[in-house]
């Protein structure tokens, strides 16, 4: 490719460049035994109400690496999706989250919907929905405690094939939510025929609602589109009290981000499940009395 463009390309080759695909092509070898060494971990990150309660989580996968520490998903996802890695990463994903809502509802925390991302790879594996099917089964969870949040990429190409597909994960009664809306390409006039249940706006949007009025626009266009179209809605990236409050004045749904909390281990997202079980209960009495 490189040199049918000929030599003014020769800074592909530069030694920088050569040493970065390097690394990638190491770290992709690494991540193939990744899962077998139990390096792979999944966070969960909040999802809450208007009350600042926990109605969800969203799962977020973390790779615990011997030597380089905690590598972020935003650097080897794109690595995994270059190859088949993904599908295996994203099955196993699905999977331990199937429990883990089991595992929450089991101590009586919840109810909660968990959701996973699919990459576009992932949702045009030939066997997704009857894989899927299988890990429901499998882990005997109720589906509409399951949400896939999937982004406008896999609408790219057969819109047909798409809807159809979406249709036969809505028919396992899962949730459907599409991620970072606003950023990719869809169309409107396909929008309306995608059957998605929630939309997810994306963090660039919310990181400028207080200084740019453009992104308060997208916000509120975004808000007013899922509501006419009957669809959920929640804000990601939430940092500050000031951006939850102009969500709230726009009427967004849900709220997940750093105000609330990071993306924490099994463990810690239980105590804060527990801390949120106990605040309600004190609420209790004086809802009664009252
Ligand atoms: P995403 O699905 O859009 O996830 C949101 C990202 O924003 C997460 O980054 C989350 O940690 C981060 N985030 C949440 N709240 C805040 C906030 O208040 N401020 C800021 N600055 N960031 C916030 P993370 O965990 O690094 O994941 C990055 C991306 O990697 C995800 O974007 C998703 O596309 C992908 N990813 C993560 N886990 C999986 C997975 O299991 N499967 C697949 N296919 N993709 C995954
Ligand atoms: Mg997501
Ligand atoms: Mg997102
Ligand atoms: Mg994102």
């Amino acid at each position: 490719y490189a040199k049918s463009e000929g030599r003014a390309n020769f800074r592909f080759y530069s030694p920088e460049l050569n040493a970065a695909a390097l690394e990638n092509i190491k770290l992709e070898q690494e991540l193939r035994g990744a899962i077998g060494r139990n390096e792979l971990l999944v966070f969960y990150q909040p999802k809450v109400d208007w009350d600042g309660r926990i109605v969800g989580a969203e799962a977020l996968i973390r790779w615990r690496h011997t030597e380089l520490g905690m590598i972020s998903p935003a650097k080897f996802i794109p690595l995994a999706e270059q190859t088949s890695l993904i599908v295996e990463i994203s099955d196993w994903v699905l999977e331990q989250t199937c429990l883990w809502v089991n595992a929450c509802h089991a101590q009586g925390l919840g109810p909660l919907r968990i959701s996973v991302n699919l990459s576009a790879v992932d949702f045009k594996h030939p066997e997704l929905v009857e894989k899927i099917a299988a890990v429901l089964t499998k882990t005997g969870v109720d589906p509409k405690f399951i949400e896939l949040e999937l982004t406008e990429s896999v609408a790219i190409g057969n819109i047909k094939a798409c809807v159809e597909r979406m249709h036969h994960l809505k028919a396992l009664g899962l949730t459907l939510s599409m991620d970072d809306f606003g950023t990719g390409f869809s169309s409107l006039s396909y929008l309306k025929e995608l059957p998605l249940d929630v939309l997810k706006i994306d963090q660039s949007f919310v990181r400028h609602l207080e200084s740019d009025d453009s992104s308060a626009a997208i916000v509120r266009a975004i808000l007013a589109l899922a509501d006419g179209l009957g669809m959920e809605t929640i804000a990601e990236g939430v940092e500050t009290a000031a951006q939850l409050e102009l969500l709230k004045r726009h009427h967004c749904g849900l709220f997940q981000g750093y105000l609330f909390s990071r993306p924490v281990p099994t463990d810690e997202f239980l105590s804060l499940l527990q801390a949120d079980a106990l605040r309600r209960g004190a609420e209790l009495p004086a809802i009664s009395s009252s």
